[in-house]
């Protein structure tokens, strides 16, 4: 029996965090992976790291920069000839009041946050389209549902995919293509340690039901079955993945 092609995923944001640990979850499970960051060195050393150079290709490139994501996929293409997932991860996150939040800072995290995620999937689509179908995982935030004194950027830019993601899950499902979210709560990553405060850390303690904040190893693993065939009815849905924080519903710190 001809054996299946082995298949490709492209994570974005991949040089650490929540986007380094999936790009490690898909190499295990038997995949290729490109990953993309717009941080050169730090995803050359990762890449260094997981060792595999026949498997992985990396990719240094700015999600809001139309041609370099343009240009990023012409490489996955002529490295690995097909797409099967893509996973939108990278984000930035400014979390002030709005008296705080320059109109820099506001444009910046839409762009990156939710102009990133539209870009890289209108470039992924038709290789997807090639490999017959394939999925896509936005990564929202729990911000998205929950509001807070701090986060009007990052919360309507996190909300925004929310949105962007049930759109082009209907849409994208004549093309075999589905897409969903995962919506973390607080995971320990180089983001919260620049903008959760030791107040914020408490009250976050204290308010999931499970008293923990999430692993990078546990939204890789959401992460990865959204993309797996296990999932394969699945589309249009935003999976929280937070110890409980969602459903208990308490306003984010
Ligand atoms: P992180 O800061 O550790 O990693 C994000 C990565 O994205 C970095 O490597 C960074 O260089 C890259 N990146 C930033 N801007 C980019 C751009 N324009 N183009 C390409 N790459 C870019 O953050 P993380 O905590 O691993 O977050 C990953 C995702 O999870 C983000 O979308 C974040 O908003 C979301 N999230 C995180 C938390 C949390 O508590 N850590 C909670 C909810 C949602």
């Amino acid at each position: 029996m001809p054996q299946a092609p082995q298949k490709v995923a492209l994570v974005t944001g991949a040089a650490r965090g929540i986007g380094l640990a999936t790009a490690k979850k898909f190499l295990g499970e038997g995949w290729r992976v490109a990953l993309l960051d717009i941080e050169g060195e730090l995803l050359g050393r990762a890449v260094a790291g997981i060792g595999q150079s026949e498997a992985t290709l990396a990719l240094t490139c700015d999600v809001s920069d139309r041609d370099a994501v343009a240009a990023a996929m012409k490489t996955v293409e002529q490295r690995f000839g097909r797409l099967d997932a893509l996973v939108n991860n990278a984000g930035i996150a400014v979390f002030a009041p709005l008296m705080e939040t320059s109109e820099t800072d506001w444009r910046r995290v839409l762009e990156v946050n939710l102009t990133g995620p539209f870009l890289c999937t209108k470039a992924a689509v038709p290789l997807m389209r090639e490999a017959d179908g394939g999925a896509i995982v936005n990564i929202t935030s729990i911000s998205a549902v929950r509001a807070s004194t701090l986060r009007s950027a990052y919360g309507t830019s996190k909300a925004g995919l929310a949105h962007l993601t049930k759109q082009l899950a209907v849409e994208l499902a004549s093309l075999n293509i589905r897409v969903n979210a995962v919506a973390p709560g607080p995971v320990d990553t180089a983001m919260a340690k620049q903008v959760h405060t030791k107040e914020i850390r408490a009250d976050y303690h204290d308010a999931i039901p499970l008293n923990r904040y999430g692993l990078e190893d546990e939204l890789a693993d959401a992460i990865y079955f959204l993309c797996s065939e296990r999932s394969s009815y699945i589309t249009g849905q935003i999976l929280a993945v937070d110890g409980g924080f969602d459903a208990a519903g308490i306003g984010l710190p």
